[in-house]
């Protein structure tokens, strides 16, 4: 079966077919990082992980790329043309209070009044939150997530193409815009007209002040203003550029191509954001198109709204997973089912229910594996795609990511007791490659890593075994001082069936 993806851009489901033979270039549009991401940020992240994984098990080379957008963006950004308070500049002063309250701890960030100090602690968040997850591009990061203010030279450089172009044009308050008329197919994606966009476009234009453009829908390419808290000499003024030009810049140069196979991004994106980068990239490549096939994916709601950061009705990932949100720790693989099991096309809401019921699934899953490991010692048979259950499931997720179908095949699968362990063992492997929760591809390595920071330099294992040795010997005092120093570091220390284990406490 061909593999079928649904494209914005022409609003049906479309064959996919690569560029190139075998190799798939994807640009996923990542985090702004003047905040925590939310669930609902990942909820997106994962539905790129989604396909990437499951075209790599087709057989395709991905190459993935996804920015992080640090630039000192505006609040008000989603309106074409900017305004409102610098996110950047709020986002100090949030973290100056929660420094001060304790939130933040001693030594994450030294001075939040450096927008880069800023950018860097939410990054590396989300990369922690994001490698918890499962998310493969995670692992590649500085290489295939570039930071947008790295790539400040080349965004200059293709303004100065599109104004020589004639797609541009310096306004009269000496901010560079984008023309809208300039470029016949502007509102394709979204279904906008120009004379929509002249009405407002349902307030996502911005209304207020237009003497500086030629058509309300221009948006900024550059904006002169020497008092932004981030700030680039440039041929236009020192300021800073507008948000959609860093992805057209960093897709065309970490891809290496004018035309790419896939864009993804949450819905909200559709217009103006991708609307914009469309006309940048083919304003200066000439192209037809900028990515062949656009894929979006619908909100994550609570109690039927929207999760954003602007209502503030959101859960960040470290909240769930300790506990936060819902009275118990949640397993990283148990919130990367949960996000990842409904179909992208459709709202998904977040419930506790939601993942009680992932829960029961991943158990399953994790339970299947050990006992398959178990029964196998470890060896699998030789099969290939189009062994039956991983026939069926790559089929569902061929048809548009149908993910409760390729969930059902499993379970359905699971429930009929396979027989032979090793091809049973085998075909879960492939299908965990995708969903990668049974047992997760990084799960190890990430734990021995945040026991080892955790730790602050401790040997766990090594002052677990002092006591039993301690306690063996009688020396009553040495295994006190022991469980001290691990307990001073935050572990609970118990007793076990295995002698003295610690874990680390959840704050
Ligand atoms: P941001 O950090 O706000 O730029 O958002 C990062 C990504 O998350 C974008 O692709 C957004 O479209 C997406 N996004 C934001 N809110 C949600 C939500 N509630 N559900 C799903 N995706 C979202
Ligand atoms: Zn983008």
């Amino acid at each position: 079966m061909p593999i079928r993806f649904y494209n914005t851009l022409t609003n049906r489901l479309e064959d996919f077919n690569s560029v190139e033979p075998n190799v798939v270039r994807m640009y996923s549009c990542g985090p702004t990082v003047y905040d925590f991401a939310h669930i609902g940020n990942f909820r997106s992240f994962l539905f790129a992980d989604l396909i990437r994984r499951f075209l790599e098990v087709q057989g395709y080379d991905v190459d993935h790329v996804m920015n992080i957008t640090d630039v000192g963006h505006m609040t008000e950004d989603h309106l074409a043309d900017g305004g409102g308070e610098d996110k950047m500049e709020l986002a100090a002063q949030r973290l100056k209070e929660d420094k001060k309250s304790g939130k933040v701890p001693d030594g994450a960030i030294e001075n939040p009044d450096d927008p880069y100090q800023v950018a860097q602690y939410f990054t590396d968040a989300f990369l922690g939150d994001a490698r918890k997850l499962g998310l493969k591009i995670a692992f590649e990061y500085p290489e295939k997530i570039p930071h947008a203010t790295n790539h400040i030279e080349d965004m200059q450089l293709m303004i100065a193409e599109l104004l020589k172009n004639g797609h541009a044009y310096v306004g009269a308050d000496q901010a560079v815009y984008y023309s809208v008329e300039s470029f016949p197919n502007y509102g394709k994606l979204s279904g906008n007209s120009l004379d929509q966009l002249r009405e407002g476009s349902g307030g996502r234009v911005e209304q207020k002040d237009q003497s500086n453009k030629k058509h309300p829908g221009d948006f900024l390419l550059w904006k002169p203003d020497q008092s932004h808290i981030m700030k680039w000499d440039s041929p236009w003024g020192t300021g800073y550029p507008g948000w959609h030009i860093e992805c057209s810049v960093m897709a065309k140069k970490l891809l290496g191509r004018d035309v790419i196979d896939i864009h993804t991004g949450g819905e909200d994106l559709i217009f103006p954001h991708h609307e914009c980068e469309i006309a940048q990239s083919c304003g200066t490549s000439g192209e037809e198109s900028f990515a062949r096939f656009w894929m979006h994916a619908r909100f994550l709601l609570v109690e039927g709204e929207k999760m954003s950061k602007s209502k503030g009705n959101f859960f960040t990932v470290r909240d769930v997973l300790s506990g936060k949100v819902t009275g118990r720790d949640v397993h990283p693989a148990v919130l990367r089912y949960e996000l990842l099991r409904s179909h992208y096309r459709s709202n998904m809401n977040f419930t506790e229910k939601g993942l009680r019921d992932s829960a029961g699934a991943v158990r399953k899953l994790t339970e299947l594996n050990a006992r398959l490991e178990e029964q196998t010692g470890g060896e699998a048979a030789q099969i290939d795609n189009s062994y039956p259950v991983v026939a069926e499931f790559l089929q569902a997720l061929s048809d548009d990511l149908n993910i409760s179908g390729a969930l059902g095949c499993l379970f359905t699968w699971i429930s009929q007791k396979p027989d032979n362990p090793h091809e049973a063992l085998a075909a879960l492997r492939i299908i965990n490659k995708i969903l990668d929760v049974a047992p997760m591809e990084h799960a190890q390595e990430l734990a021995d890593s945040e026991e080892a920071s955790d730790a602050g330099g401790l040997d766990i294992k090594g002052l677990c075994q002092g006591i039993d040795a301690a306690r063996a010997n009688k020396d009553y005092a040495k295994a006190d001082e022991l469980r001290d120093q691990l307990q001073d570091a935050g572990y609970e220390v118990r007793n076990s069936p295995e002698g003295t284990v610690a874990t680390k406490q959840l704050a």
